[in-house]
C-alpha cells in the first residue's frame, strides 16, 4: 500500500525551476533515500510534502491520518524554552491528545537520548543535541511517514553514528524518506533510491538496480581469437567474455 503518492510536483523560486515535475510513490514500511547533489531540489521536495511551501504545482496524496513528521536540515527552536516545553508545544501543534502530551513528550525525549536534559534550555544545546531534539519534534506524534532532511550532515562522526542508529530503530514502524548527498549514508539507511538532478527525478529503484546502472567504469581488451584471449586470461585470471573475446581489466 502506498503511504505517499506525489504527481508532477513542481516548484519555482522567482523563475528558477527548483523541482521539475517529480512523481513517485512510497510503499508502507520502506526507507527511501532522496539523493542528489546540493541544489538538486531535495529540501524543496521534502518541504512541499510537509506542506510548508506555497505556490507549488502537482498533487500530494497522503493515505493516512497521523500526518507527517519532518526533521528540517537546520532545526530551529525557541532558545528560552526547555526541551520539554518545546516538545510539548510540538506535540500540541501535531495534534497529540492533551491528556497524553506530557507522557508522550517525556517518552520521546528519553528515546532520542535527551532524558537527562528535559529541563535544559534549548539555547544551550550542542549540535548533536539539537539534531536529537529536532528528531523528537518530528516523531512525538508518532507519524506514519517521517521526512528527514540531511539528518546527519552537520554532525561529527560520533554524532552521525548515534543519530543513524536511532533512525534505524525507527524504521520498523515508520515509512522514511531520507534526503542526503552521500551515497554511503543512503546505502546504510535505505533500500530504495530516488535520484534528483537539477530538480528532475532521474532514477527510482532499489539500490541494487540503480548501482548496477552506474557500475564502475572498466577497460576491456579485445583479442583476435578466443584462443588468444583464453591464453592471456589463464595467466591474469581477469574476467573474460568468451563470446566476444573480451577481457575486463580491473581498474582498482
Ligand atoms: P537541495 O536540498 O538538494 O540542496 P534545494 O531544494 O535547497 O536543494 O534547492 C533547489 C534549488 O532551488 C537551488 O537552485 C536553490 O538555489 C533554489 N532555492 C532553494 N530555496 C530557495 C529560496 N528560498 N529562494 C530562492 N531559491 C531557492
Amino acid at each position: 500500500m502506498s503511504v505517499l503518492e506525489v504527481k508532477e510536483l513542481t516548484k519555482s523560486y522567482a523563475g528558477t525551476l527548483a523541482v521539475d515535475h517529480v512523481s513517485f510513490a512510497l510503499e508502507e514500511g520502506t526507507a527511501t533515500a532522496l539523493i542528489g547533489p546540493n541544489g538538486s531540489g531535495k529540501t524543496t521536495t521534502l518541504s512541499m510534502i510537509a506542506g510548508l511551501l506555497k505556490e507549488t504545482e502537482g498533487t500530494i496524496h497522503k493515505d493516512f491520518k497521523s500526518g507527517v513528521g519532518f526533521l528540517p536540515q537546520y532545526p530551529q527552536f525557541f532558545s528560552w524554552l526547555s526541551a520539554l516545553e518545546f516538545i510539548e508545544m510540538a506535540a500540541k501543534i501535531s495534534g497529540v491528545e492533551s491528556k497524553n502530551i506530557r507522557q508522550q513528550s517525556i517518552r520521546t525525549l528519553e528515546f532520542v537520548g535527551l532524558g537527562a536534559a528535559v529541563n535544559k534550555k534549548t539555547g544551550a544545546f550542542s549540535g548533536g543535541m539539537r539534531q536529537r531534539l529536532g528528531l523528537a519534534q518530528a516523531i512525538v506524534h508518532q507519524p506514519i511517514l517521517l521526512l528527514l532532511d540531511e539528518p546527519v550532515s552537520a554532525l561529527d562522526p560520533t554524532g552521525r553514528r548515534e543519530i543513524m542508529d536511532l533512525l534505524k530503530s525507527l524504521q520498523k514502524d515508520t515509512t522514511i524518506l531520507y534526503s542526503t548527498h552521500i551515497l554511503n549514508d543512503a546505502e546504510e539507511m535505505t533500500d530504495q533510491l530516488l535520484f534528483l538532478k537539477q530538480g528532475k527525478l532521474v532514477e527510482h529503484g532499489s539500490l541494487a538496480e540503480v548501482k548496477n546502472r552506474y557500475a564502475e567504469p572498466k577497460i576491456q581488451i579485445r583479442f583476435e581469437s578466443e584462443q588468444a584471449a583464453a591464453a592471456f586470461q589463464s595467466r591474469v585470471l581477469w574476467p573474460m567474455d568468451r563470446t566476444r573475446n573480451l577481457i575486463d581489466l580491473p581498474l582498482t
